[in-house]
């Protein structure tokens, strides 16, 4: 018997992001559910096909989903909430996408930030998916709540790739993450409803192993987190009652995104068949599971890098598993990559205005799959046949080493040069604070907005004609700058104290500095699904990052001689243009993170110089990139906090930073908040009726807030008085003198038919507020 390889889920979105499309147009009422059913369908046989080319030997099914597979998991089982129409039996597709999207469906806006309201009123909510950019639809419990199995997907899908002649692993969320990724509104606990769970999961396996499957994955990647006591009993106790049930279905438990550590014991202990490794983020793991695992046990080693787009030097890998490999039986090894595909593109094909040297260095969807097809040839001693690919991939990985396209003297010896000062102002907050007050002389209550204003199609339509070439470069310039003035103008009529220039200029807030930055590169088709049919193209940091020259100094000089009140400087943060792209692997991310922060701090240098006064530096990403387990969130927060001062304190005194996060909590990461010394934070608090401010309050938070008074979020044209309401809450929770007013976000998602009665009424808001004081 020789090594087999897995794979564990691919990405659904389709080469030409035929799913999206399709959706879309259902969702328009210009196509019918057969027509996208029929979409969906052939996506899955050109997947499956595609695998089987490859020579996957264990290809998933039910992988695929229409929007979400945790939501796929809940109407399953039955679990929806009341209000969406459905008692029992089959779920109709329009209650599926109402709980996706809301009853009126959803905006799917292009603004960066995803708020966990963004779908829709009605929606179930949607949050981060792990420590991934893809986003899940969060299922509802309520205590004694009974489930049903309205459907058995693994069954559907396992007997739909069996008619074209392919015999796959289904696979399904495991009971204790499924619980565990929802929320029961009553405040019960989810995990107390696994009971009732259980006969459903066996009925689902049950009938699988009738219809011929062998083996069946059962995803369980909450093993990656901090369980408690009590999430580990669950484990071992749905998995011997399910796996004793069904003892000639091999089970084979995927956990990834992580490291088993002290969950080890456990998941070795549970009656299964199979257990797969992340052997990417946590290689060590690799090493001390596979001569210690029990022998009956199948091992599914994650030896490709399933979340990010680089090639392997697949003799390195060899090297390493070789002496692992001779420890087990072959017929109890798999190969495979580290987690499912999902978060990959899905093939290089159409990648060829790339530099070669960097495609060469690649590896998406596909190319994993051929990866896994050289690795499985070479240890099953045909490696002379794949001996030439080998080497091909020992060349591209060494090619980054040296080349000079990645690595620039000057980057790394800044980097190297770095010292504790350049990431500390000056003078303490205490002091600059009064520097700025006299330099700014604003009033109390400053009002400001958060950078963008609406990309109406006008503006839209016009970046698009620059780019197609029908526009010239002087006039698209002249069409931004009549943007710009008229966006300035319209402000100071209002009174709004602190202004900014729109950002019509910008596509996205990372792409537009990415594409500025030496290190980062582009890719044609390289989408990547965010949340339903919404999808991301991630910058690709393949080399050291710098600035060649200034980015936006242009249009804030513009915008500021064109007022004599201030105009804020905008830029995105170190950390946030890390986390939104792909990291090169070659280095720490940490050193990744502080050579952004140089560039952006050379950029906030040449603002000041340039008369800027007050400086904006994004960061909604800085929670995001919390580590999955909480003993490293120090660590993380460290370099992600420095880098962000780094960016932000190569300046006087008098100039004053201001950052901006989107919908957060703040309990658990105060102290980096703090840390990151902001002269001014403005935060998402409007929804949260200002209850995300105790954080602030409760910490004594030190320096200046604008918490969020008005719903970018919403179409609705916020009253001045509910917004006075908002500032008095938030005035009990933090010192007046302490606070500014803005919306949560920026506006570029919304009309000026909204914006502009919304800012007059927030102007209006503060000026009550004044006289109040
Ligand atoms: N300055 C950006 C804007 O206003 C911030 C966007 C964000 O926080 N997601 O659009
Ligand atoms: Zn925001």
């Amino acid at each position: 018997m020789s090594i087999k390889t897995a794979n564990l889920g691919f990405p659904r979105i389709g080469r030409k992001r035929e799913l999206k499309f399709a959706l879309e147009t259902y969702w328009a009422g210009k196509s019918d559910e057969t027509a996208l059913l029929a979409t969906a369908c052939e996506l899955r046989q050109r997947h499956w096909k595609l695998q089987q080319e490859h020579g996957i030997d264990a290809i998933p099914s039910n992988d695929f989903s229409l929007y979400d597979h945790v939501l796929d998991h809940a109407v399953m089982l039955g679990a929806i909430p009341e209000g969406y129409g459905w008692t029992d039996g089959p779920v109709a597709l329009d209650t599926y996408f109402a709980l996706a999207r809301g009853e009126r469906g959803g905006k799917e806006a292009d603004c960066g930030c995803i708020n966990p309201h963004d779908a829709g009123r009605s929606a179930l909510e949607m949050t981060k998916w792990f420590d991934t950019n893809y986003h899940y639809l969060v299922p509802e419990f309520q205590a004694g709540q009974c489930f049903s199995l309205t459907r058995n997907r693994p069954l559907d899908a396992f007997l739909e790739a069996k008619e074209i002649g392919i015999h796959t692993r289904p696979v399904a969320l495991g009971p204790v993450t499924f619980l565990k990724l929802g929320k029961a509104r009553d405040g019960s606990d989810p995990l107390d409803l696994l009971d009732r769970l259980l006969p459903i999961y066996r009925q689902i396996l049950t009938e699988l192993h009738e219809a011929g499957a062998d083996w069946v994955q059962i995803d369980e990647p909450c093993l990656a987190l901090d369980l408690t006591d009590k999430e580990r009993d669950c484990l071992t106790r749905a998995f011997s009652a399910v796996a004793l049930a069904v003892p000639d279905l091999s089970i084979i438990v995927a956990s990834y995104y992580g490291a088993y550590a002290d969950n080890l014991a456990a998941a070795l202990a549970l009656p299964v068949d199979g257990l797969h490794i992340d052997g990417i983020r946590v290689p060590e793991e690799l090493k001390r599971i596979v001569p210690d695992a029990p022998p009956h046990l199948t091992l599914s080693l994650g030896v490709l890098d399933g979340r990010n787009i680089w090639r392997a030097d697949l003799d390195a890998v060899l090297r390493d598993l070789t002496p692992l490999v001779e420890q087990r039986a072959a017929d109890r090894l798999q190969l495979a990559p580290s987690c499912s595909l999902l978060h990959l593109p899905y093939d290089l094909a159409d990648e060829t205005a790339l530099d070669l040297e960097l495609r060469a260095s690649l590896s998406f969807a596909t190319e994993k799959l051929e990866e896994l097809a050289v690795l499985k040839q070479a240890l099953s001693g045909n490696r002379d046949a794949v001996e030439t690919r080998i080497g091909a991939s020992v060349r591209a990985v060494a090619a980054r080493r040296t080349s000079r396209e990645v690595h620039d003297p000057l980057v790394e010896g800044r980097l190297k040069s770095l010292t504790p000062e350049m990431a500390k102002r000056v003078s303490p907050f205490a002091a600059r604070k009064d520097v700025q007050a006299r330099h700014l002389s604003l009033p109390p209550l400053p009002t400001t907005t958060i950078g963008s204003f609406p990309q109406t199609a006008e503006v839209r339509a016009a970046r698009a004609a620059h780019q197609r070439g029908e526009l010239s470069y002087i006039d698209y310039r002249a069409f931004l700058a009549r943007e710009t003035e008229a966006a300035i103008r319209w402000q100071e009529d209002i009174g709004i104290d602190v202004l900014v220039h729109g950002e019509f200029e910008r596509n996205d807030m990372v792409q537009y500095f990415a594409e500025q930055m030496d290190g980062y590169a582009f890719t044609r088709n390289g989408w990547v699904q965010s949340y339903g049919s919404r999808c991301v193209r991630p910058p690709i940091i393949f080399g050291d990052v710098s600035r060649p020259r200034p980015m936006t100094v242009d249009w804030a000089e513009f915008a500021q001689s064109k007022t004599s009140k201030p105009v804020k400087g905008m830029l995105t943060g170190p950390v946030t243009m890390l986390q939104w792209s792909f990291v090169r692997d070659d280095i720490p991310r940490a050193d990744v993170c502080r050579q952004i922060a140089l560039a952006i701090r050379d950029e906030v240098s040449d603002l000041e110089t340039a008369g800027i006064a007050i400086i904006q530096i994004d960061e909604p990403a800085l929670r995001e990139g919390l580590p999955l387990r909480r003993a490293t969130w120090q660590q993380y927060l460290d370099w992600a906090t420095e880098s962000f001062r780094l960016s932000a304190s190569g300046v006087a005194d008098q100039t004053q930073i201001h950052t901006h996060m989107c919908y957060s909590e703040f309990n658990d990461i105060m102290p980096a908040i703090v840390a990151l010394d902001a002269d001014v934070i403005s935060i998402e608090t409007s929804r949260s009726k200002m209850e995300l401010l105790n954080a602030f309050g409760d910490t004594r938070y030190p320096n200046e807030i604008g918490p969020g008074v008005y719903d970018i979020h919403s179409p609705r044209v916020p009253g001045t008085e509910e917004m006075v309401e908002l500032l008095q809450a938030a005035a009990k929770r933090i010192d007046a003198a302490q606070l500014w007013v803005n919306p949560d976000c920026g506006l570029k998602t919304r009309g000026w038919a909204a914006v502009k009665p919304a800012l007059a009424n927030m102007v209006a808001a503060a000026g009550l507020l004044r006289e109040r004081l």
